[in-house]
């Protein structure tokens, strides 16, 4: 029986945060801008290439509302959104008065079936109403299929979002994940692969986008010497002090892959090849952050049996998200489905894979779950 909690996802600071946290306070830049603010952006511009130009945010989730807002949704318009996701892909869309078009999954990579989204835009331009923007997620780090869902974006012109809140240090054809959409978001939220307590990055093709982005999140004041606004607003700029923890998490970014990545293999090699177990490999041309390493069970009770176990012995897992189409607060919009997403929700489990794990604690959760399923 292990005492301390063994946790899915926990934060795991490198070291030098506090440097950059001391810089700010002994410069008194106490403040949604200063020199962590522009070095973050700039460790990520850097990082993901492929002409980035990043504005740090309080979220994730605000990421997506200014992605949104620069696409101009707005009341009344559709956004076609992957169904197995976190909420937080899809609430922005509501926030703007707009209508969520749930697209559920391929199960190659478990993200948006680009098959299903294309009869999905094929349905909507049917019916005479034509997507505004396209959110596809790479969930739990495993890239979606970039390259069919750019075919699809361009022959329709509709925009692609890309989600990147679980993918940073992921790679598609050997472009990082983060850098592949018309827009793209980052989360540095507690539990995601860096994080600073709380946080998040919008990441445009160009600096106007930016530089919009940053006017959206800072209020929107027209230049005046007085406090003047021809728009709406929003407080969503990250702040000095916590982009120092940024910037210090941005140091061992590498490391923390590689650790995950090692977690995934650990557990592949313990586990596969039990009864009903399965794992999901790296499609073709792809590398995966390994964010969390998930399993798939033979049915809904395994799941649930390999869950309590672990949780009686006070190791944390969690099923894999439930769609958005099936969410009580969603499930009134329309959703083209092929029953993929549901099974995943069902079979499928998220076990612990920070990157602080100890050797013990993935010796005694991948032993509790042998256990269970030869039991
Ligand atoms: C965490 C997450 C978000 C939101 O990020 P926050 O920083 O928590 O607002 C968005 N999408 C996905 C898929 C996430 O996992």
């Amino acid at each position: 029986m292990t005492k301390e909690r063994i946790w899915l996802s926990s934060p795991h600071m490198g070291g030098r945060e506090q440097h950059y946290i001391n810089s700010a306070f002994q410069t008194n830049w106490i403040a949604p801008l200063g020199p962590n603010v522009q070095g973050f952006e700039s460790d990520l511009e850097n990082y993901l290439a492929n002409e980035s130009h990043v504005a740090a945010l309080a979220s994730g989730t605000s990421a997506i509302h200014l992605a949104l807002i620069l696409l101009g949704v707005g009341r009344g318009d559709e956004v076609l959104c992957q169904s197995l996701t976190f909420s937080a892909s899809a609430n922005p869309i509501s926030y703007l008065g707009a209508q969520p078009i749930f697209v559920d999954s391929e199960e190659s990579s478990w993200n948006i079936s680009p098959e299903l989204l294309e009869n999905a835009i094929i349905d909507r331009l049917s019916q005479g109403k034509k997507p505004k923007a396209i959110i596809a997620v790479h969930l739990y780090g495993m890239p979606c299929d970039v390259l069919a869902l750019n075919r699809i974006s361009s022959k329709y012109k509709i925009p692609i979002i890309e989600d990147s809140a679980e993918a940073l240090g992921s790679e598609y054809l050997g472009m990082r994940c983060g850098s592949l959409g018309d827009f793209s978001i980052l989360s540095f939220n507690g539990n995601k692969i860096i994080t600073t307590s709380g946080g998040g990055a919008l990441v445009c093709r160009d600096q106007e986008a930016k530089k919009k982005a940053v006017f959206l999140a800072t209020q929107a004041r027209d230049e005046a010497p007085h406090y003047q606004h021809s728009q709406i607003g929003y407080n969503y700029r990250m702040s000095n002090v916590v982009a120092g923890i940024g910037r210090g998490q941005m140091e061992v970014l590498d490391d923390r892959v590689e650790a995950r990545r090692r977690n995934y293999e650990y557990y592949k090699s313990r586990l596969s090849g039990l009864p009903g177990i399965s794992f999901l490999d790296e499609p073709k041309g792809v590398k995966s952050n390994r964010w969390l390493t998930c399993i798939l069970l033979d049915s809904y009770e395994t799941r649930e049996k390999i869950r309590l176990e672990l949780e009686a012995h006070n190791i944390e897992s969690r099923p894999i998200w439930k769609p958005m189409h099936l969410q009580p607060v969603f499930q009134c919009y329309p959703s083209y489905v092929n029953g993929v997403s549901e099974d995943l929700f069902n079979r499928g489990l998220c076990l612990p894979s920070g990157s602080n794990l100890t050797d013990e604690d993935l010796i005694i959760t991948s032993g509790l779950i042998r256990k269970s399923i030869i039991r």
